[in-house]
């Protein structure tokens, strides 16, 4: 969609919702007595309520992503962004999303959880998508269309022309996720916000910038869209810590350069021998920083890679993964012992 109309996208009770008004928001100016937020008036790095709408925060991811910060949200992690997305535009037992399978959990959990209606279609044996499945899928009430490029559990990039054939046809709604999009090597699709209205990016820092444990995710789309979710969100979603602490870590973009080098350089190596051992049937090409292998009886060596001290996921249950894990790409000697352990399974 070129253009959307947002007034007919929104569930009408966030339309006509007034918003909570903190304190911070009734008064944005600098004063010398602050008594409007019965925060307590002795001083510590702690005691007042933090910048709502992260201005500072934003502004400095703003420079590193090319993305003005008025199109700027962030969450307390990428799960907030997505839940705040079915809760601004999904009506609970009406409105339906579309799920390509397989990819990242916490859509359908979401979208469970909000009592929003789930209508998947499959991706195709190499984890692509299939543009016709997916048309065919999406009817009148389909609001949002989740696609996840590095994918989540496959680790490929979807085709951008298949994704842009998406973008122009659903008049939802498209949410990509760009988790992994550090190890891609490939332009984010924030460069086309201008173009597509309806396109929502999901970016974290919790994987290639290595600060999971902060929950900071940040969305990028159309200033509207970014309204809606301000005007939804909890009023001090991001704490003055994660908020210190990502202004910190964002000046050591040169380093966070450097550990997605090795982490590449590692995955393409390890990739190549894994596909030597006898155990292992298939790795699939990965843009992300883990790699899917098919093996025999997945079930068997999961259970001795634990035996071992090493855990991966098992994705064996999951559609179009049959006997697969899926492997983190570690340290060197992390890697290393992952590979001898493999090695040293026989007889399945
Ligand atoms: C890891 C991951 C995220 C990140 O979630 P956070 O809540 O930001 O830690 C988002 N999407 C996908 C597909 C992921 O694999």
């Amino acid at each position: 969609m070129q253009n959307m109309n947002l007034d007919t996208l929104v569930r009408r009770n966030v339309r006509d919702l007034k918003p909570y008004s903190s304190a911070r928001d009734d008064f944005q100016g600098v004063a010398q007595v602050y008594l409007d937020a019965n925060e307590n008036p002795n001083p510590s790095a702690y005691n007042r309520y933090p910048d709502p709408l992260q201005r500072e925060l934003k502004k400095r991811i703003g420079l590193i992503k090319g993305v003005e910060p008025k199109n700027i949200f962030l969450g307390n992690g990428s799960d907030e962004p997505i839940d705040l997305l079915f809760r601004a535009f999904c009506e609970p037992g009406i409105d339906n999303v579309v799920i390509p399978q397989p990819t990242y959990g916490m859509y359908a959990v979401s979208a469970n959880i909000n009592n929003v209606k789930i209508k998947s279609s499959l991706l195709t044996e190499d984890f692509d998508l299939d543009v016709n499945a997916t048309i065919t899928t999406i009817d009148s009430n389909s609001k949002l269309l989740f696609l996840c490029s590095p994918n989540n559990p496959s680790g490929n990039l979807l085709s951008r022309q298949k994704v842009v054939d998406l973008l122009k046809v659903f008049s939802g709604l498209v949410i990509l996720d760009e988790a992994y999009i550090d190890f891609a090597g490939t332009e984010s699709y924030t460069t086309m916000l201008q173009e597509y209205q309806n396109l929502v990016v999901l970016q974290t820092l919790s994987k290639a910038w290595g600060l999971a444990a902060i929950r900071l995710g940040m969305c990028f789309a159309h200033e509207g869209v970014i309204d809606i979710l301000n005007k939804i969100k909890p009023p001090y979603n991001i704490s003055i810590l994660t908020q210190q602490v990502a202004l910190a870590q964002l000046d050591h973009e040169p380093r966070k350069n450097q550990w997605v080098t090795e982490i590449v350089r590692e995955r393409n190596q390890i990739s190549a021998a894994l596909a030597a051992l006898p155990v292992v049937l298939h790795v699939f090409p990965s843009d992300a920083n883990f790699l899917l292998v098919k093996v025999r009886n997945a079930k068997e060596v999961y259970q001795k890679l634990i035996r071992a001290g090493i855990v991966v996921r098992d994705r064996s249950s999951v559609i179009l993964c049959d006997d697969c894990l899926r492997i983190t790409i570690g340290t060197p000697e992390e890697n290393q012992k992952l590979l001898s352990a493999l090695n040293a399974i026989n007889g399945l």
